[in-house]
């Protein structure tokens, strides 16, 4: 049985926050190069913007390919590595938009409103300290997402993938020990 890959419309949000299933459309291993894009037209854009909140009735390709360099400045930025690029977008963000009563606001006829307040929920994100702490990169696979759990022991971004896989494997490896 061949796998649909998933798309912007199906994929799974298991993040907990908008920047970090932004960092999620990219599938694979962690170090690895990446299996599969779920972002690869404007419309995937718009679906997944729609879907994490952030919706704009319009994006263009230039905003594709600003939200794909917002991705890697996010995985950058969350893995620790460096916040340069995140700096650089959240910069642009904030001098396109407009600072009113109840936060700030783009535009909707600028095609690159959603990166824009992607941008800003990720800068939100850094500044957290709280959620921060609960920061947590997937045993299994490269996705990063907010452990809720009570007790701050979620392993994976999801049992019934990531996790169940993981077990599948250590089951095998361990038939394989003991053979
Ligand atoms: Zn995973």
């Amino acid at each position: 049985m061949v796998e649909t890959p998933p798309t912007a419309a199906n994929m799974r949000l298991d993040g907990g926050h908008p920047a970090l299933d932004l960092v999620n459309t990219l599938y694979g291993q962690v170090g690895k190069p990446p299996e599969h894009d779920v972002l690869q037209t404007r419309e995937d854009l718009m679906t997944f913007a729609t879907r994490v909140g952030v919706a704009t009735p319009t994006a263009s390709t230039a905003a594709l390919e600003a939200a794909r360099r917002l991705r890697t400045a996010c995985e950058h930025a969350f893995r620790g590595q460096d916040h340069d690029a995140l700096e650089t977008a959240v910069k642009r963000a904030y001098r396109a938009g407009h600072l009113q009563a109840g936060g700030w606001r783009w535009p909707d006829g600028d095609p690159m409103s959603a990166v824009h307040r992607l941008a800003h929920q990720a800068a939100l994100l850094l500044a957290d300290t709280e959620a921060l702490g609960r920061l947590r990169g997937c045993g299994d696979c490269c996705w990063l997402y907010l452990d809720r759990s009570k007790n701050r022991s979620r392993k994976w971004c999801s049992m019934e993938d990531c996790g169940t896989n993981a077990k599948k494997r250590r089951y095998v490896e361990k038939r394989r020990a003991l053979s």
